[in-house]
Order: structure tokens, then sequence, then C-alpha cells
């Protein structure tokens, strides 16, 4: 029986610990830390994200400064109100919340947020410090994977490790953090051949495909760590990009979905604030140094 690697128990205790450093901090840099959620149009599932998003910063003691912008909005005022939350002393974090309505380009719009303002770490800018092993705030959901794994005890230095999907959200900043951490990574993605030759191989494997249930017994290594980043709703149950019943009994530890990845991500959109406050009033960020991948 696989060991689970517990998301929702460790976002809970990040939140602790940040709860700590805000309370602690606040009187030096007199107010308390700030994350504004700018979404724009009515995607149904980023309301339900941005909700949790603001209910994770209440519960640690940041404050929202959430926009929600009407679909129709022209990039150019879009823009405006990025440019208005750069310039906010109240504002440590940004998040552009994706996806964008048809129509808005996520480009040059994530381009514009101040790079130490980017929550999420999707700046080019940031992206660019990540390769470089420059301190920056890093990609929430593989940053959230790299605390899981520690936490978990999971050996990383020199470990086999397969990463699916390339993205530039999860799977790309995902392999360089691994790489990183000193693990041998190999990238797999939609026209990788013989995709379970490749996984087979892994001590360590994250997915991030986007495939309900891609990942099955024929595809894991007896003993391997794997990591589920999918998340998809299937005749109303959510489910990941792993076979959890199948591969759960060969694995040596797993991610459950929900309350494995999920939770993290969320945890690490708070940290990013956090440590992004820290900086701006010149307190320390060691209590979180741990976290910082
Ligand atoms: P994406 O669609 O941008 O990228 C998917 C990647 O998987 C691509 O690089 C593609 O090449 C690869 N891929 C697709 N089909 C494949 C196949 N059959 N074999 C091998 N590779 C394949 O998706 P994303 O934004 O990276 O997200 C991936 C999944 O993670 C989605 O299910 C998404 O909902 C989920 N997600 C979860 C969280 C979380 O917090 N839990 C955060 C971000 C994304």
């Amino acid at each position: 029986m696989a060991t689970l690697l517990d998301g929702r128990r460790l976002a809970a205790e990040i939140e602790r610990r940040l709860a700590a450093v805000v309370a602690e901090g606040r009187a030096a840099a007199g107010r308390p830390p700030g994350l504004a959620v700018l979404r724009v149009g009515d995607d149904p599932a980023s309301g339900v994200y941005v909700a949790n998003k603001e209910k994770a910063c209440a519960r640690v003691g940041i404050g929202s400064h959430g926009a929600h912008l009407p679909a129709e909005s022209p990039a150019e005022e879009v823009l405006a109100m990025i440019r208005r939350l750069n310039a906010d002393p109240r504002v440590d974090g940004i998040l552009l919340q994706l996806p964008l309505p048809a129509g808005l380009a996520e480009g040059p719009l994530l381009g514009a947020i101040d790079p130490d303002k980017d929550a999420d770490g999707l700046h080019t800018l940031n992206l660019g410090r990540l390769i470089k092993g420059e301190p920056g705030p890093r990609s929430c959901t593989p940053a959230g994977v790299m605390a899981l794994l520690r936490q978990g005890g999971v050996p990383i230095r020199g470990a086999r490790a397969v990463v699916v999907g390339r993205s530039i959200l999860v799977g790309k900043p995902m392999a360089l953090m691994l790489q990183a951490a000193d693990a041998t990574v190999t990238l797999a993605h939609s026209r990788t051949r013989h995709l379970a030759e490749v996984t087979l191989e892994a001590e360590l494997l994250v997915v991030a495909a986007g495939r309900p249930r891609l990942i099955g017994a024929a595809h894991v290594r007896p003993g391997a760590v794997v990591v589920d980043v999918g998340i998809h709703r299937l005749d109303g149950k959510l489910c990941g990009d792993v076979d959890y019943a199948a591969v759960e009994p060969i694995a040596a530890a797993i991610t459950p979905v929900p309350g494995g990845v999920g939770p993290m991500t969320v945890a690490m959109l708070l940290v990013n604030t956090v440590v992004a406050w820290c900086h701006r009033h010149g307190l320390a960020t060691a209590e979180l140094a741990d976290l910082l991948a």
C-alpha cells in the first residue's frame, strides 16, 4: 500500500506557519500582506477558485484586493487595472486568473505584472530566474509539488524523475525544479513515442498531461513515487491524470485527487505573497526557507 502524500494536511500546516509570520511582522510592516486576484469574465470554475483563494488569504491574515472585470473588457482596460495594482502599496501579489475570455491574449497581460508582485511566478523574468537558480517567486503548482515531496521525505537527489507534460504552467517549471534539486529529469509530452517505456524508468513520476487516467499500472515502475497534478470531473466525481485505483497498489507513495497537489497550489500562492511582503518591508524569510524551491 502506498504512502499518501497528503497535500491538504501540509497546506494547512503551511497556512499556520504563514499566519505566524504575518502576525509577527505586521507591526513592523505597518500593514498586512495583500493579494489581488484579477478575474475577467464569468468562467464558473474560476469563480470557485477565486473564492477559495480569498478564503485562504483570510485564514492567514492576507488582505484581498481582488477585481472582477466584465468579459467584454478591452485589453487596455485590463492593462490599466494591472498597472493600478502594480502601483498599489497595499498589494504584494497579483494573480491574473486564467483562462481569460476569448479575444484577450494572456501573454501581454501576464507580462505587464510587476515581476516582484508576480504571485503565480509566471512572468518571463521569474521563469528566467528559475532557470538561473536565482531567487524569485516560483510557479505555484510545481513549487507545491516540491514542498510535498520534501515533506514526504522522498529522495530527489540523483533520482530518475519523469515529468509528463511540458506546459509553462506546470510541466516545464516542474522539470527545472527537479533538476535544480539534482534529479535526473526526462520531460515527456504529447509527441513522446512509447510513453510507458519512458515512465517505467521513473523512480519519481509527476503527471501533468490534462488527460483523465492517462497513467495506469503499465506505466508505473513498482515502488515509484507518483504525483498526479491533473484534475478532472468525470461522471460527477473528481479524478486525476493517474488511474489511482490501478497505480496505488504498486506505488511507494502517491498523491490523491482531490487533496494532493490542488491545496498545495493555493498554499504556495500564499507563500509567494507573504515572501514578497517580507521583502518589501525588510522582514526575514528564514522561517519559510524550506518552502522556497
Ligand atoms: P496543458 O494542457 O497546458 O498541458 C498539457 C501537457 O501535457 C502538454 O505539454 C502536452 O504535450 C502533454 N500531453 C497531453 N497529452 C499527452 C499524452 N497523451 N501523453 C503525454 N503527454 C501529453 O495543461 P496544464 O496547464 O499543464 O495542466 C495539466 C493538468 O493539471 C490539467 O488537468 C489541469 O487541470 C491540472 N492542473 C492542476 C493544478 C492543481 O493545482 N492541481 C494546477 C494546474 C493545472
